[in-house]
């Protein structure tokens, strides 16, 4: 039976290559299936390696002897504001793709997109606040300290916000003056084919911009191109790795956006009907497939039993069901496959001892779709595998600590960095505490991911950042100009 989610989705049969849609070399499709009805809703266009060949040598060209790389960063930023222009008026048929392709609720989709507004936003300004040329001196001597667009990007992003992903690394990458090559992942390339067609539209020279929607095989040539100067990849820590060593084999420039197992730091000062809505949220949105998602949430000792009791209230009040349906706050999991993953974390948590308070099944009633309650587990352990690996499920861990010091050192103790929280009333303590968590974002009092800023890993979440400065960054070389 068909659902509403159906509606208004188009198909796409041509590649995006060079800034021009274009028929693909193979007739390979991929299948997008709606995670809530487990239909097939729309295909695309599966890129070949002779494909992505060709994008590659487009942006090649487009970089060694076009005028993207040598207009002034002011004039690109013009080209910048005209594709915002055009994303923002998409804005609803990307929202709409995402949440039939990924199953978001729409005021997930709708806080995703904007984050894909605000990177173009910081973008269009970023030149402004930026040293693209400075004088140095040194001794009886002095030079120009240039710094270059790095040249081609291979851009890698995944299915769980592709809009925000693909505008962080699009956004930046073209503001320091490279041409980019962005594989979307197979579960999610609606929304990022459409703002194919919002770059389209903004007339950029031809060349800079493809997308070729694949799998990991293609995504992996796109990796080993010789002809490719930097990849930007977001994904798993696991992936990253691999991408990483194949980098390594020629310096190819990478920076990593990867996963997070988050800690909420909940210090004693704080009453339970403060935090714990703030908590859910940000353990559970989009289903818990978000990499900054607070998934570990480390509360004193003798106030677990207190905040397993609200938290699991605040869990069984979320509506769950279609992505559709006005009112859902979870939608479903991307994948059958993501769901067999998720299930088997929930069997390993009871194995391993930890307490499961609530969740932990498919919700009642929705025979269709590839949903999980959202689930909370007590007196976890930090050494357990629920508490240390990547879930991307709506599963939350309630940690106890005796102390402070010793919540510092459960956040600590993981091979994660990217997000977290403090929660506390005594705001002295609050900064103290986040500036000794080694995290690359912290939030106090709150949750949030913010993307114009610098966003990124410590440890085994990545390296690199993305957003504002630190972001354009990654697609600079720095050359130093001397007269001898
Ligand atoms: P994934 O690593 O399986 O795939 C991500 C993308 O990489 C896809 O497009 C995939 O086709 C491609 N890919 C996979 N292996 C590759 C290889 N060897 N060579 C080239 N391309 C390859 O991840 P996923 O399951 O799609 O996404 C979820 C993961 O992404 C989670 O771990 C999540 O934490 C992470 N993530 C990180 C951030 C961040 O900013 N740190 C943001 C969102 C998601």
């Amino acid at each position: 039976m068909s659902t509403r989610q159906d509606v208004g989705l188009r198909s796409f049969s041509k590649l995006f290559i060079g800034g021009r849609w274009v028929d693909p070399v193979s007739e390979e499709t991929l299948s997008v299936v709606s995670p809530s009805s487990e239909e097939v809703i729309a295909t695309v266009p599966s890129a070949s390696p002779a494909d992505v060949d060709a994008a590659v040598a487009a942006a090649r060209r487009a970089f060694d002897d076009g005028p993207w790389p040598r207009m002034s960063a002011a004039e690109r930023a013009g080209y910048l504001s005209r594709i915002r222009d055009e994303v923002a008026a998409r804005v609803e048929d990307m929202e709409h793709a995402f949440s039939a392709e990924v199953g978001a609720p729409a005021g997930v989709s709708k806080a995703f997109h904007q984050n894909a507004l605000a990177a173009w936003d910081d973008a269009i300004t970023v030149h402004q606040r930026a040293a693209f040329e400075e004088k140095r001196s040194w001794g009886d001597g002095e030079g120009v300290l240039v710094r270059e667009p790095v040249g081609v990007v291979a851009a890698i992003i995944p299915w769980n916000g592709p809009v925000a992903q693909a505008s962080m690394k699009y956004a930046p990458a073209l503001a320091a003056g490279c041409t980019v090559v962005l594989k979307p992942s197979p579960e999610a390339p609606l929304s990022t084919l459409i703002l194919a067609e919002a770059i389209e539209a903004a007339g950029l020279p031809e060349g800079v911009v493809s997308m070729v929607p694949a799998g990991r095989e293609v995504g992996e040539h796109l990796v080993r191109h010789p002809d490719v100067d930097k990849v930007s990849f977001t994904g798993s820590t696991a992936a990253g790795k691999r991408i990483m060593s194949i980098c390594g084999e020629r310096i190819a420039r990478v920076s990593l956006e990867l996963g997070g197992k988050s800690a909420a730091i909940v210090a004693d000062d704080v009453p339970v009907g403060d935090v714990v809505p703030s908590l859910v949220q940000a353990g559970v949105i989009n289903s818990g497939q978000v990499c900054a998602a607070l998934t570990r949430v480390l509360v004193p000792r003798h106030r677990q039993q207190e905040f397993a009791e609200a938290i699991a209230g605040e869990m069984e009040s979320y509506s769950v069901g279609s992505p559709f349906e006005e009112g859902t706050d979870l939608g479903p999991l991307v994948s059958e496959q993501q769901r067999e993953r998720v299930e088997s974390y929930v069997r390993l948590g009871v194995e391993e001892g930890a307490r499961l308070i609530t969740g932990g099944a498919r919700p009642e009633g929705l025979e269709r779709g590839w949903y999980v309650a959202p689930t909370l587990f007590a007196d976890v352990r930090n050494d357990m595998r629920i508490a240390r690996e990547e879930i991307f499920g709506p599963v939350m861990c309630l940690i106890p600590f005796d102390g402070i010091d010793e919540a510092v050192a459960i956040a600590n103790d993981s091979d994660y960095g990217l997000s977290g929280a403090v929660y506390a009333e005594d705001t002295a303590l609050a900064e103290r505490v986040a500036r000794q968590v080694r995290t690359g974002q912290i939030c106090i009092n709150g949750w949030a991911m913010r993307i114009d800023q610098p966003f990124g890993g410590y440890k085994q979440s990545g390296l690199g950042r993305e957003g504002n400065l630190e972001g354009l960054g990654a697609f600079l070389e720095y050359k130093l100009i001397q007269h001898s």
